[in-house]
């Protein structure tokens, strides 16, 4: 059997997750601040913020922003659907766009075409690790006729006078646009580490900060830390100190916070991301292409560009020329009969129900239909094994030969 994307649980992250309970401290702590600036370090943000996960960190940044009822956020309609639900949350309304002729990632273009006067956010997405054109989008915020649109209704707004870029890069840990790393490019920068990311602390979430100098992030991160544990003034490691005990809650706030226990894992991980994670990641996503790219039918996907732009390798996408959704369906029936784990990313949010129900309707998204009809997402983890990339590539061979009834399918047809 090999399975989809297991997470790396060898000793390392045994010990430090032993230490941590066996410190005596193990909800928010040290621990947690230390990741936080460790991931700012690497990130180059200005300051980051870790959460119990990616979708809660999105939400606070949209209540700290003061998006509501009445305003609209623009994401792609290619997406998890945790993008779209913090919207929801929050009393707004996703505005939906199309993504890229060719590509995952949402089109800049539709973007502009979607702003309106009522228009708070964009949450791009960067699909699969793949960084968004956000020379594109960022084109879009600071355009005059744009930015005449907007109106600031809370402090927030006012002292950014723009739309805020907020990503959802929940894939994206370790990627860089045009030599800089994710976390560094937009306002606001959401990174998840749910168990099946590259970077696991089992569940959890950062938000990297980067808005302009006229803000003070250390007031945010304290805002956000606050809005994370129920609007209490000090935490549990503040009351600690001697006769600390008094509090006060200063709003209805949420619980969000991240624990030491999950932070013990980040550390491990984060340590050990660019000396092992993302290598191997790169070399296994080669092998897929050099077994795949003999095949005509295969449309693979693409890593690295020319601009010093580079994917964090979260997926492999491949995708089936001419095959239809229920011939993709067949080939992924086949290759789970051999005992292999695949998945597609993602069923647009307009074909799931609680999206249909509002009236998003998939029509109004042909490029984004045409991404997932025939798309595959393969097995892709740091220990999966170079004869297993083999065996996968083989198995997606026969299936698609089976299922497309191509002659020849294993012989090269180029
Ligand atoms: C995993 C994922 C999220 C949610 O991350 P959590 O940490 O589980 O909240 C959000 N968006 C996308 C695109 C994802 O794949």
């Amino acid at each position: 059997m090999i399975p989809f994307s297991p997470p790396r649980i060898d000793q390392a992250i045994i010990d430090a997750v032993t230490d941590t309970l066996l410190s005596g401290w193990i909800t928010t702590g040290p621990k947690t601040k230390k990741f936080e600036k460790d991931i700012t370090a690497y990130t180059d943000a200005k300051i980051t913020a870790c959460f119990n996960s990616a979708t809660a960190g999105m939400e606070l940044m949209l209540r700290w922003y003061g998006i509501g009822i009445g305003d609209e956020v623009i994401l792609p309609a290619y997406t998890y659907c945790a993008t779209a639900n913090v919207v929801l949350h929050c009393g707004a309304t996703p505005v939906m766009v199309d993504t890229l002729p060719d590509g995952f990632n949402l089109d800049p273009q539709k973007v502009r075409q979607a702003v309106s006067e009522r228009t708070k956010a964009i949450v791009p997405v960067d699909i699969a690790g793949t960084p968004c054109d956000y020379d594109g989008l960022w084109a879009i915020l600071n355009d005059a006729k744009v930015k005449a649109l907007f109106h600031p209704k809370t402090e927030a707004q006012q002292k950014l006078g723009r739309i805020l870029l907020m990503a959802d890069s929940a894939h994206g840990f370790g990627a860089r646009y045009k030599g800089k790393m994710l976390g560094s490019i937009a306002d606001v920068t959401a990174f998840s580490f749910h168990a099946v990311k590259n970077l696991t602390t089992a569940e959890g979430g950062a938000v990297c900060l980067n808005l302009p100098e006229n803000f003070d992030h250390d007031e945010i991160y304290k805002t956000l830390t606050i809005m994370s544990l129920h609007g209490q003034s000090k935490d549990a490691l503040a009351k600690t100190q001697k006769g600390a005990w008094r509090y006060d809650v200063l709003f209805p706030g949420y619980k969000c916070n991240m624990t030491d226990i999950q932070a013990a894992i980040g550390l491990v991980e984060l340590g050990r991301y660019n000396s092992e994670t993302t290598p191997r990641r790169r070399e296994l996503c080669a092998l897929y292409q050099r077994g795949l790219e003999k095949f005509d039918w295969a449309i693979l996907p693409e890593f690295s560009f020319d601009d010093d732009t580079e994917s964090s390798y979260h997926l492999y996408q491949l995708r089936i020329a001419g095959a239809t959704e229920s011939q993709r369906d067949a080939i992924i029936q086949k290759i789970a009969d051999s005992d292999i784990a695949v998945n597609v990313h993602f069923l647009p949010l307009p074909m799931l129900t609680a999206y249909r129900n509002l009236g998003y309707m998939m029509s109004d998204y042909p490029n984004a239909q045409k991404q997932y009809e025939n798309e595959i997402s393969l097995p892709l983890f740091y220990n999966l094994k170079d004869v297993e990339v083999v065996e996968v590539v083989n198995a997606v061979s026969n299936a698609v030969a089976e299922v497309l009834k191509l002659e020849h399918a294993q012989k090269p047809l180029r």
